[in-house]
């Protein structure tokens, strides 16, 4: 490589909702003995399905392939409200990792469609997060992904509602929404956009830094659809050459000159290390935070409520006595990146 500078952005890699899905699988596998399953990869990053499949956790794409009574977590993603009773039906232990803030996106549609709206859903067709929401209220929501889904269902019957994906590119985001308030008077939105702290922050930064790199490499998997909204964002303010890699492996020959880096919210940090080693820029690597990001978010109520009951068992056991603290509240002491290290 002939690299001169890397800019790196700030924030990048593991957001809160990551961080919090891939503690609670470790959490599993520590509980239980393999195989611990999983619905769906935890969070879209190869690297981090790798290390839990090393681990004896088997990821499936149906319920109807987690044997009777086996532990099972859900993904980061959301679950569909049939596939978490189905879950909850198989006799095993449930842990749900979906993120809060894609929650917060199931109980606007389920409050709005209780009202009788007819909601627009700016989403990814088929990505997990999309289909675990939109079957929260299938009668009422419609998937927008372009100006003519938008001229479509503005023909059908009101009031409106506008919910969104949490990981779009803000682009996309505020194209179709500017579009769907233009068309639909009387258009109901958030008070916050449902885009989530996550996405707008990486996005932010990395808009910080594209414009003046001569070419910018965003780490992160071809399903990680935040990842795939960095790469937009890197092109739209006009960087030519952008590259999505998976590993410091699938980095291009011939960089050259100025390059950004930055990494999707699933994609661990050790990665962005390897890449910024195998660019060796001449000139270091130098880091302009646009924000600082200290949201946590704490392991799912059943994991928690699992945790304390073992531990409890445990100490009284050995000492008679209750403990002081539960395992579940030192949580936030240590992070993913320790997780997969170890
Ligand atoms: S990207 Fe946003 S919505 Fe997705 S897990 Fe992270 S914080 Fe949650």
């Amino acid at each position: 490589m002939n690299v001169d500078k890397v800019l790196l952005a700030s924030p990048r890699g593991f957001c809160a909702g990551v961080e919090k899905a891939i503690k609670a699988l470790d959490w599993m596998t520590k509980v239980f003995a393999p195989p611990v399953f999983c619905y769906h990869e935890i969070v879209h990053n190869q690297y981090v399905v790798d290390h839990f499949k090393n681990l004896g956790v088997i990821f499936v794409d149906d319920i109807a392939d987690v044997p009777t009574g086996a532990p099972l977590m859900l993904s980061a993603h959301g679950s569909p409200p049939s596939v978490i009773a189905n879950a909850q039906a198989n006799g095993g232990t449930v842990i749900d990792a979906v993120c809060p803030l894609v929650t917060k996106v199931h109980h606007e549609l389920k409050v709005r469609s209780r009202k009788g709206y007819t909601v627009l859903y700016v989403g990814h067709e088929g990505h997990e997060e999309a289909v675990g929401t939109m079957a929260v209220a299938p009668e009422s929501v419609h998937l927008i992904q372009n100006e003519s889904d938008i001229e479509t269902v503005s023909r059908m019957e009101g009031p409106f509602a506008l919910l969104s994906q949490t990981t779009l590119s803000l682009d996309e985001w505020q194209d179709l929404r500017d579009y769907a308030i233009a068309k639909i008077p009387d258009l109901w939105l958030p008070n916050r956009s449902d885009l989530c702290f996550a996405t707008t922050n990486r996005q932010a930064a990395l808009r910080e830094i594209a414009a003046t790199a001569d070419a910018v490499v965003v780490i992160g998997s071809a399903n990680s659809s935040n990842t795939v909204a960095l790469t937009k964002v890197a092109s739209s303010v006009g960087c030519e050459k952008v590259y999505r890699v998976n590993a410091a492996s699938e980095l291009p020959e011939g960089l050259t000159g100025v390059v950004g880096v930055t990494a999707g919210a699933s994609a661990p940090e050790s990665l962005v290390n390897e890449v910024l080693q195998k660019l060796n820029p001449r000139e270091g690597v130098y880091v302009n935070p646009v924000t600082i990001e200290d949201e946590y978010f704490p392991p799912p109520p059943e994991l928690r409520e699992l945790l304390r009951s073992l531990e409890s068992l445990i100490a009284l056991s050995f000492s008679g006595s209750l403990p002081q603290d539960d395992v579940a509240s030192r949580d936030r002491d240590f992070s993913a990146a320790a997780v997969l290290a170890r």
